[in-house]
């Protein structure tokens, strides 16, 4: 089987808008064993885009177009495949009648000019877009003779496009791979583990199930290795299962999560299912990262199971007042330090009344730093039940946002491992050495 994409809208053609999906769309064609031909760009015009699609389909059997199916008058891909294909295009009664219902449950009215967005190509087959108004459209045409050619058509907002690629690209060239072409793919997420330790820990790893079959894509404060299976479908399960168990067993604990890539979980969300399993709760004091942490924790639905609230604190009046940090921990040692940052988790588990607090006292720069607490120097501490506590002194590198960011994750992955194991990530941080602090 081979395909082509071809990506509509004018403003793919500027300067200021880059042609994403089609990657996305390569991604899984890649993953299923089909040959991609050629790919192309062509501006919001009936014509062009019927003329694009006549030149592409003579070179392959699937067509993926991408934008044009909003409701605007340049949304205009419908128009173009039914010119090429000599067909007409008509509202769908039934299913603009459902998506006017959908808005109404909402206390919405549904505008009438989105009734294009309820429009079917003839004989195309409606694909549910659950992420969005639109449907895509499955068509199928016995031009060129004699092997015809399916088009799909997907909406171009990435997130919705993404969804119908899951829904109904996947499974269809699934159903019509070759036994053996492709390969199928996990996920495996990483914690505050550097690139270099995740490298050198799964040596093994890659030497027992080939290099071509990990690859590693980092971001800061998390890692995601990418597990390939190819060869016979029956066997790809068992294979991915191994690779897996290999992966745990060199970076154990520091493994957030093993699944598909598409939807996998967010870290923070991790850390949220874990307190909800045990049925426990957190509770922040934050200064350098300034809610940040907060608001990790609650970007979740559902979190107010584990989430019971936070204390931004900037001043030592602050911290004394509200978080009862004791006037001599700040004169002693200063606001950035390791007393501090356990008195503000101690504070906050107590004040707010949870089982964990969190506290987190740093430079994040650019200004700010001293020769004993350069910019990127952040305490960050954990309280927990029965006087357990950790705290991790760090010299993150980067900028103010890097900084921020590095804290949020890094506080996350000590309450994590507070609550696997009761201890803190000893031989986790990367950075600085850690001081630790287990259950008395
Ligand atoms: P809508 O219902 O929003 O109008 P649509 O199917 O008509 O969806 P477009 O109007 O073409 O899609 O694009 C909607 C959004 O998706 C725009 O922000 C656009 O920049 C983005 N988009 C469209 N095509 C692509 C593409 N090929 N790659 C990345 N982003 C895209």
């Amino acid at each position: 089987m081979k395909a082509s994409i071809l990506a509509v809208g004018d403003e793919l053609l500027g300067t200021d808008r880059l042609d994403t999906n089609s990657l996305a769309l390569t991604e899984v064609l890649r993953r299923r064993g089909v040959e991609l031909v050629s790919k192309a760009v062509v501006g919001d015009d009936v014509a062009l885009i019927a003329e694009s699609l006549e030149g592409l389909r003579e070179q392959a059997d699937v067509l993926l177009v991408t934008g044009g199916l909003g409701p605007t008058r340049d949304d205009l891909t419908r128009e173009g495949v039914a010119r090429l294909l000599g067909r007409s295009v008509a509202v769908d009664e039934a299913l603009w009648d459902q998506i006017e219902q959908g808005f109404q449950k909402l206390g919405r009215r549904i505008p009438r000019v989105n009734r294009k967005q309820a429009a079917r190509v003839e004989g195309a087959e409606m694909l549910p877009n659950r992420a969005g108004v639109a449907p895509g459209q499955r068509i199928e045409d016995a031009e060129p003779m004699p092997r015809g050619t399916t088009y799909f058509l997907f909406p171009g907002v990435p997130r919705e496009m993404n969804a119908l690629i899951a829904d109904a690209l996947d499974p269809w060239l699934a159903a019509r791979a070759e036994d053996g072409a492709g390969f199928d793919q996990i996920e495996v997420r990483v914690a505050c583990l550097p690139e270099s330790v995740v490298e050198e820990r799964i040596a093994p790893v890659y030497e027992r199930f080939g290099d071509e079959n990990l690859s590693v894509l980092a971001r800061p404060g998390e890692i995601r290795l990418r597990l390939r299976a190819s060869g016979p479908v029956a066997d790809r399960g068992p294979l991915l299962s191994r690779m897996v168990e290999a992966v745990r067993d060199a970076l154990g604990e520091s493994v957030f999560y093993a699944g598909p890539v598409e939807g996998g979980i967010e870290f923070e969300a991790a850390v949220g299912d874990l307190l909800t399993a045990r049925g426990e709760t957190v509770a922040v004091a934050e200064s350098c990262t300034g809610g940040q942490l907060g608001q990790r924790l609650t970007a979740t639905a559902g979190s107010s199971a584990y989430f019971v609230g936070g204390l931004l604190v900037y001043s030592n009046r602050l911290k004394m007042r509200l978080l009862g940090v004791p006037r001599e921990i700040l004169v002693e040692h200063g606001a950035v330090s390791e007393p501090t940052a356990l008195a503000m988790a101690a504070g906050a588990r107590q004040r707010c009344g949870s089982d964990y607090g969190i506290g987190i006292t740093g430079v994040a720069g650019p200004g700010g730093g001293s020769e004993s607490r350069p910019v990127g120097t952040v305490h960050i501490a954990v309280a927990g039940p029965a006087d357990s506590r950790s705290h991790f002194e760090a010299r993150f590198p980067g900028d103010r946002a890097r900084v921020r960011q590095l804290s949020t994750q890094f506080a996350l992955e000590m309450l994590r491992r507070m609550l696997l194991s009761g201890v803190g990530p000893a031989d986790t941080l990367p950075w600085a050495a850690p001081s630790r602090m287990g259950p008395p």
